[in-house]
């Protein structure tokens, strides 16, 4: 049988089942074997691990992690795409699709439930581009058993995640992931391997978790709201940024100069030319102003 994804095999598929793409749940499939490959070589899947998809669409990446994993669970939103799930993975039997939203399911007990015997876990996906980082951010801050993710997103997205201080592409969402995982684009994809084409350029990129956060802070959230409110305006001053974003009291300006003061960062610095161990540095000295 010829891969899901060749264009002809994904059109024949389409036609059968009179199926229409919803472009309001990122329906942009994958029509190149050779990008597959790519992908689960980039996530170094074994018959040990277990992989979780979202959005397995007609199943075209959803047959390549069959047969290079243990097991896949595929959460899949679109009602429609079950018969067709049913049809096109039959010759697997290591594969479970759920129709669930990502976004609302709860993927520990499912984990531990569906990958007995697999202490493996990745998560491969082609994302829908309109709720990547929300997707990425439930899995990570849900705090779930895995090694990584190898995912497909925007590039310019891809290379907000990976980018490093003092470019512009590196902000609270490079943090954020960061924090938890070493951040790589693996490979950059065309427009013509996906039906329909998307408006905007691809890149697949690799996350894997780090034994501990890179940093140490006391507060994650309170790190977290920090960075963000860093970057608030992106022209404008850590010190102004924070006066204006943090909920603090009446002497507000003065803590933040003697937190930044204890942390050895110029107020006049911006936010993108902070590392994250100063970003850390700052949000423990503001803490600690705070609590004095
Ligand atoms: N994996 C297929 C491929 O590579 O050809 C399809 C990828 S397509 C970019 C994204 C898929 O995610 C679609 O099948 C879409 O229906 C599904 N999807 C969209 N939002 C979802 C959500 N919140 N939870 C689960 N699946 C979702």
């Amino acid at each position: 049988m010829k891969d899901i994804a060749t264009p002809t095999r994904t059109k024949e598929i389409l036609t059968k089942y009179g199926f229409s793409f919803k472009k309001s749940l990122g329906q942009n499939f994958l029509i190149d074997p050779n990008i597959l490959q790519k992908i689960t070589e980039a996530a170094g899947l074994t018959k040990e691990t277990g992989v979780i998809e979202v959005g397995p669409g007609i199943g075209a990446l959803t047959e390549h992690l069959a047969r290079t994993s243990g097991k896949v669970v595929a959460f899949e939103i679109d009602q429609r795409l079950l018969p067709i799930l049913g049809d096109t993975l039959s010759p697997y039997d290591n594969v479970k699709v759920i129709h669930e939203d990502i976004l609302k399911a709860e993927v520990a007990p499912i984990i531990e439930q569906e990958f007995q015997g697999l202490d493996d876990i990745m998560v491969v996906a082609n994302l829908p581009y309109y709720v990547t980082t929300p997707i990425i951010m439930k899995l990570l801050e849900e705090k779930i058993a895995i090694r990584g993710l190898v995912v497909m997103l925007q590039k310019e997205v891809a290379d907000r995640i990976a980018a490093k201080p003092g470019t512009k592409e590196y902000g609270s969402l490079s943090i954020a992931i960061q924090y938890y995982m070493e951040s790589e684009v693996a490979f950059i994809v065309p427009k013509t391997v996906f039906m329909p084409q998307p408006n905007v350029d691809s890149a697949v990129i690799r996350l894997l978790k780090r034994e501990k956060p890179a940093v140490e802070v006391e507060d994650e959230n309170f790190f977290f709201t920090v960075t963000r409110s860093s970057f608030a305006q992106r022209r404008k001053t850590i010190l102004n940024n924070l006066t204006n974003q943090l909920p603090l009291g009446k002497e507000k300006k003065e803590q933040i100069l003697s937190a930044l003061s204890e942390a050895g960062i110029e107020p006049s610095r911006r936010g993108e030319s902070l590392s994250l161990q100063e970003f850390a540095d700052l949000s423990n000295a503001l803490l600690k102003t705070m609590k004095s």
